[in-house]
């Protein structure tokens, strides 16, 4: 059968997935292509990014911050003020209402940190949907508030031992019930990865957050930004924030990874950064670029943010190198444990290590151009899930 909407991107992509599970992409490709078209879904999910979600987010210009670095004014796209802390609400609650459409009553999901779990049992327990979530036990017993989150909305977390008993096992998995019980049950997916028609649709459910930004900086700057900034793990919010400029050839568009404690140390989730491990493969269902063993095992990846903590970047970012449109680069834990400091004491907001990650590259850039250039960062989301982390590695100099 023909899809709908094309499956891949460019060479990246496409639908690397067990022939019992094809049907369920097919449905889903046809319910969000439907959605798509239909005013009374848009209506619906409107209103509840308006007045559930919190949306539009503020945009803030980050004055104090920007006068210190003595360049660029520096902007910030609060995804930090969403519902649930981060961006990830804006997917979730997306997939939720095409469940819905498509007559289904279960969930299923992955999560590492916790935070893609807690978006997805959130719009679970808001639309009445039963919602299972795999987490790697490791995880568990890394991210306890989180779980307790999960639980407390409704949700059953199912800890996973196999493997790493981490992130990518939980998706295996996730995989593994879902096959089993597609009937009834849809992998609701945290990111802009896994099998078409996903990355497709992530990025839809994420754009928002690029068109409210290209108005917003419009508005109050008269102009648009000279560089966006967003941090890179699986890429949804990068899509999303990228989305609004992708055709404002101008603009330049930089993704950060996760560099860990730096590229030379092979420990890092630095895709396009480390030649050595990263090359094409296929993993959850598509083709991008992976960090590898030699013998093409999924490597071992460490980011003080368990957000960008992942062997694989969504294949529409693998696509946007290679043309050149976006330039992806990294910061290491230390640059984004800094950033994340300096902007704590400049502008009053904490930060997501994640998120931190892409401040980082502004210091790095803001002093190096123009006072009347802008810089747009995408605060992905807020640091309160991460002090744990903070406290035990530069708790002692406070
Ligand atoms: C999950 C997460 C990320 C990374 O995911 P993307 O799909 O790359 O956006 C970044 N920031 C925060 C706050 C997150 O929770």
């Amino acid at each position: 059968m023909k899809s709908l909407l094309p499956t891949k991107f460019g060479p990246y992509g496409g639908q690397f997935v067990p022939e019992t599970l094809m049907p369920a992409l097919i449905e889903l490709e046809s319910a969000f292509v439907q959605a798509q078209n239909d005013p009374l879904f848009h209506r619906e999910y409107d209103q509840l990014l308006a007045n559930y979600v919190g949306r539009p987010t503020p945009l803030t210009y980050a004055k104090r911050l920007s006068e210190i670095l003595g360049g660029a004014q520096i902007f910030l796209k609060r995804e930090d003020l969403a519902h649930t802390g981060a961006h990830k609400i804006n997917n979730a609650l997306g997939q939720a209402l095409l469940v819905k459409r498509m007559g289904k009553h279960r969930v299923v999901a992955e999560t590492g940190a916790g935070q893609h779990g807690v978006a997805t049992a959130t719009v679970s327990a808001l639309l009445g949907l039963e919602c299972v979530i795999y987490m790697g036990a490791v995880d568990i017993a890394r991210q306890e508030p989180n779980v307790f989150r999960m639980k407390l909305l409704g949700a059953e977390v199912r800890p996973v031992k196999s493997g790493t008993q981490t992130l990518k096992d939980a998706i295996n998995e996730a995989i593994r019930d879902w096959v089993t019980n597609v009937e009834n049950t849809h992998y609701l997916l945290g990111s802009a990865l896994g099998p078409h028609p996903y990355p497709t649709m992530v990025h839809t459910f994420q754009s928002m957050i690029g068109r409210e930004a290209r108005a917003q900086i419009l508005a109050e700057t008269g102009r648009l930004p000279d560089t966006v900034i967003a941090c890179v793990g699986g890429g949804s919010n990068a899509i999303g924030i990228f989305s609004g400029f992708l055709e404002d050839k101008q603009v330049e568009l930089i993704g950060v990874e996760a560099g860990g404690q730096g590229i030379l140390s092979g420990k890092h989730a630095a895709r396009f950064g480390d030649e050595t491990k990263a090359r094409i493969g296929v993993i959850h269902g598509t083709k991008t670029f992976v960090l590898q063993t030699p013998d093409g095992q999924i490597a071992d990846t460490h980011s003080i943010s368990a957000g960008l903590d992942y062997a694989a970047i969504g294949p529409e970012h693998a696509m946007l190198r290679d043309s050149e449109r976006a330039f992806y680069t990294s910061a290491t834990d230390s640059e984004a444990l800094n950033a994340f400091s300096v902007l704590c004491k400049t502008e009053g907001i904490i930060p997501a290590l994640e998120s931190s990650h892409a401040v980082a590259e502004a210091l790095k850039r803001a002093p190096t151009m123009r006072k009347d250039q802008v810089i747009l960062v995408n605060l992905s989301g807020r640091g309160d899930k991460d002090l744990n982390t903070v406290i035990n590695t530069i708790g002692g100099i406070l």
